[in-house]
């Protein structure tokens, strides 16, 4: 007996291999449209993310560091990377995220292009979300570059 399947399923499994395929498709078919693309993506999927776990939890008189903090915390159990906060300065515009154990480090490190662009997008629509004001990624650093590891530094737009 077959159960025909209702309804839109909680999770869906892709293989990092299929998910990589997916980022470098965009990549080689559109050029730096696509890395915008990818950037994009990400930064939808954390602003609402970044509304999930804050419609859960008590914020109430938690700083925005705080929050900041609670919300990449509960990201890394989805098992990207493990996002470490380095600096949070919003009020001066700068915020920076370390990430150690990278899935997409060797991805970043074979391909030599930053695949942790997902993640970049990700993180800034967390803060997009918390503070409403627009951040860009500037000077991220990334094994593809030679760097010893990702990071990602965002600084509020103009
Ligand atoms: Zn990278």
């Amino acid at each position: 007996m077959t159960i025909e399947k209702t309804g839109i399923p909680k999770n869906l499994v892709l293989t990092s291999g299929s998910f990589l395929n997916l980022l470098n498709t965009l990549v080689n078919t559109f050029g730096s449209a696509g890395e915008s693309m990818i950037y994009q993506m990400g930064h939808e999927n954390g602003m609402v993310f970044c509304r999930e776990v804050v419609s859960k939890i008590n914020n109430e008189g938690e700083s925005l560091e705080n929050l900041f903090v609670r919300v990449i915390n509960s990201a890394n159990q989805i098992g990207w990377a493990n996002m470490v906060v380095e600096e949070f300065n919003p009020q001066n515009g700068k915020i920076k995220v370390v990430l150690q154990d990278n899935s997409f480090k060797q991805f970043c490190l074979r391909l030599n292009m930053p695949q942790c662009f997902f993640l970049r997008g990700y993180i800034s629509g967390i803060i997009k979300e918390l503070t409403n004001v627009d951040y860009q990624f500037s000077r991220s650093e990334c094994y593809a570059h030679g760097d010893e590891h990702c990071s990602i530094r965002l600084v509020a737009e103009d």
